[in-house]
């Protein structure tokens, strides 16, 4: 997707100003783990590698800390704080793409997470001839009128209907102004409906049953897409040097020399810190506690371990084994492997028997067979919790 050419420019919004606790739990729902990122990550990264700039990101008053996090690394974004309605919301973010002034803008809800380029290509196409295009689906049930009683009066005729979805797109100054004159009662069921109320013509184009939006506990815990199983493999190495402790896998070992590093230099724990990262797409252990950070000097990595386990919980997913080789020609491993064994099976509440701890030299050749440093690599399977078991 990278390498793909920009699209024609656009502004985008992402409104995420709900409380969004349909879901359960204490965290709005586009801030929880979906498929390895927060929720709202997701579509924010489509838009911004469709080319979209500059971005707003509406929230609501108390939630920044937590849009700051979820979003964590991506430069450019503006932070809008919403209003009391979902239309006021999005105003306020068209209001705070006013210096920009953007030729067109998409606006977007949080909880779709899977926006194919495709779709976002059709909107901007169909802005050409019309001030307002939004994505939608054909009715493909039947339709019942309800009456009293939930007993049926009539039926409707599906031909002319059609499901809406998000991103809808518009020429900036038309909506901004259809917003700013918005009569209707109450909230305003979405920005075609606030274009329409000001005469503007509103294109259909396709969606796309990917965007489909996600409302219910069931979608975070049992996303479709979500693969059974994933695997991750990590690497890393430090050097050896007198004068520093040895720990190996949560374990200080005797030995004449010790692992230099800005943390307590675990390569064992490190490793397998990656390898979990790896498994649930969540970066490396660099990501999560840059070396740049001075609360991480001599840190013990039992707890990056601890953490990488806890995102692999939160996207759902439980680790099933781990397989770490220790690659050194001293200190022979064989007399600590029991302590190692029980010590990362204790920091990642796993059973003794779903952690392998295995060592090899390599025959004094290279940095590891001069003594001069410690390698390890791990390999991580993770499977899709089951219902009741996820943290
Ligand atoms: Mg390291």
């Amino acid at each position: 997707m990278a390498c793909l050419p920009p699209l024609s420019s656009f502004a985008a919004i992402v409104v995420a100003a709900g409380k969004g606790l349909r879901v359960g739990g204490d965290t709005p729902k586009q801030f929880r783990m979906w498929q390895g990122k927060p929720l709202i990550r997701h579509s924010v990264d489509a838009l911004i590698s469709a080319g979209a700039d500059p971005l707003v990101v509406v929230i609501a008053d108390d939630a920044r800390a937590a849009a700051e996090g979820a979003l964590a690394g991506i430069g450019g974004l503006q932070y809008v704080i919403g209003g009391a309605t979902r239309q006021a919301s999005v105003r306020n973010g068209l209001e705070a793409l006013a210096v920009a002034s953007p030729m067109n803008v998409l606006i977007h809800d949080a909880a779709r997470p899977d926006l194919p380029r495709d779709v976002i290509a059709r909107l901007l196409a169909a802005l050409d001839t019309n001030p307002g295009a939004i994505p939608v689906l054909p009715v493909v049930d039947s339709l019942a009128v309800a009456g009293e009683g939930e007993l049926m009066t009539d039926t409707a005729a599906r031909e002319p209907l059609r499901r809406v979805q998000t991103p809808q797109a518009f020429r900036y100054p038309a909506i901004l102004a259809a917003h700013r004159v918005w009569q209707g009662a109450g909230d305003a069921g979405d920005d075609a409906q606030v274009l329409k109320a000001s005469s503007g013509s509103v294109a259909l184009v396709h969606g796309d049953e990917r965007l489909k939006k996600i409302t219910f506990a069931e979608d975070l815990m049992h996303p479709s897409t979500s693969p059974a199983f994933r695997i991750g493999q990590g690497f890393d190495v430090h050097q050896l040097v007198t004068g520093e402790e040895l720990w190996l896998c949560g374990v200080q070992v005797p030995h004449d020399k010790g692992l230099s590093g800005h943390s307590d230099a675990d390569v064992a724990l490190h490793a397998i810190t990656d390898a979990v990262l790896g498994a649930v797409g969540e970066g490396d252990i660099g990501t999560h506690f840059p070396p740049s950070d001075p609360q991480w000097r001599g840190a013990r990595s039992g707890q990056f371990l601890a953490h990488a386990v806890d995102l692999a919980r939160a996207a759902g997913y439980a680790i099933a084994n781990i397989d770490l080789t220790l690659i050194c020609e001293a200190p022979k491993i064989g007399p600590h492997r029991p302590a190692m064994r029980a010590e990362v099976a204790r920091l990642m509440g796993l059973d003794e028997s779903a952690v392998s701890i295995k060592a090899t030299t390599t025959e004094r050749l290279g940095f590891t067979g001069r003594g001069e440093g410690i390698a390890a690599q791990a390999i991580v399977l993770v499977s899709l919790a089951s219902e009741g078991t996820t943290t």
